[in-house]
């Protein structure tokens, strides 16, 4: 029997998971839940029910993991610990100082319905933190490196479509290929803000707005830009849209390392993601994280879990010993 799935939310992500179930041949998507009219949402899978998140509960025995790709600023704190007393859930919560306190909340929700729930599962939180993981733990003296990018930045390009006179904006995060080169040749260097990322802006005025003020506010601006070198650049509605409106994104997960009883014999461990559609590729690796709840959960399995928990078989569609037998 196919493992059902059911999406609450039915954003860039909802949309995603739905593209991964089509992939994954142990799978089907069962319904997608919206708050908004669900007349008004149309999915892809012509098989499957929209249905007002209202209706959700209703469908405890009909969904084996509900996937939730809400927001993370608002969403996914209050709409997690929910579900997750009714169903089995993973989300993609991404407030990486709060996800102490998300676990807490979606542990007690989750054993309290005898539940699995697994949290944070993206690329950063998720891939990303599994690797800077295995990498730590097999390389213990060492130094960590993280670049973001190429790709576009939601919390970047919102900032700078609050600025008045802009009508519309995209950001763009890039490494420093110099500052890549050098932690990839062992160097060791110890990087500021301004020597690891730039950020390159792509800006549509409303009529009339003055460009050097937009540009001073955008490159003046703290915690978002002040702290980098910030290239900004005007161009029309036309163009934003035609060469700008994907949302790719990506990065570099690094460690370099000593070993030898002098610490002699130094080792490098990288990890790289260069992707076309950040919500699509996120939400592949959802999907791969829900077969482990299901799997979890059939073994009686409740609680909260992030990617640390879970053993990389329960990942794959393949079984224990198709997967012995390619480890070579
Ligand atoms: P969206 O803004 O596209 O969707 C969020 C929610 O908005 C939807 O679930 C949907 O819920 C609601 N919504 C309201 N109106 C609309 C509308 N007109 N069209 C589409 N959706 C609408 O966010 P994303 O899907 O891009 O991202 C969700 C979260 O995923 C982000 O907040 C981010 O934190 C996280 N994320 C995590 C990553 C990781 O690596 N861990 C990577 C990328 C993202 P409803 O249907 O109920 O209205």
């Amino acid at each position: 029997m196919s493992i059902r799935i059911g999406i609450l939310g039915y954003g860039n992500l909802g949309r995603g998971v739905e593209c991964a179930i089509k992939q994954n041949p142990d799978m089907e998507l069962a319904a997608v839940f919206t708050r908004r009219d669900p007349a008004g949402v149309s999915i892809l899978t012509k098989e499957a029910a929209v249905c007002s998140a209202a209706e959700a509960m209703e469908w405890k025995d009909r969904i084996d993991v509900m996937i939730l790709c809400g927001g993370s600023a608002t969403d996914l704190p209050v709409q997690t610990p929910e579900y997750a007393g009714a169903f089995n859930v993973v989300d993609s919560f991404d407030t990486h100082a709060r996800i102490p306190e998300h676990f807490a909340n979606v542990d007690a929700a989750a054993k309290a319905g005898n539940k699995v729930g697994i949290i944070s599962v993206g690329w950063d939180p998720g891939m990303f933190s599994l690797n800077r993981m295995y990498a730590n733990a097999i390389l213990p003296q060492g130094n960590d490196y993280t670049f973001w990018g190429k790709g576009v930045s939601q919390g970047h390009s919102d900032a700078i479509r609050r600025i008045p006179g802009v009508k519309d904006a995209k950001q763009y995060t890039i490494p420093v290929e110099a500052a890549l080169e050098s932690v990839r040749n062992g160097e060791n260097p110890c990087l500021s803000t301004r020597e690891k990322h730039t950020r390159e802006c792509f800006v549509v005025l409303e009529p009339g707005a003055d460009a050097a003020s937009v540009e001073n506010a955008i490159i003046t601006m703290p915690n978002y830009f002040a702290d980098y070198d910030t290239t900004v650049h005007f161009i029309s509605e036309e163009e934003l849209r035609a060469k700008h409106s994907g949302i790719p994104h990506g990065g570099f997960v690094l460690r370099s390392g000593k070993t030898g009883w002098e610490e002699e014999h130094n080792h490098l461990i990288e990890y790289s993601l260069k992707l076309d559609s950040n919500p699509e590729f996120t939400s592949c690796v959802i999907v791969a994280y829900a077969r482990a709840a299901y799997r979890l959960a059939s073994q009686g399995v409740t609680g909260c879990k992030t990617v640390f928990d879970i053993p990389p078989a329960y990942l794959s569609v393949k079984s224990g010993e198709e997967l012995r037998g390619s480890m070579l």
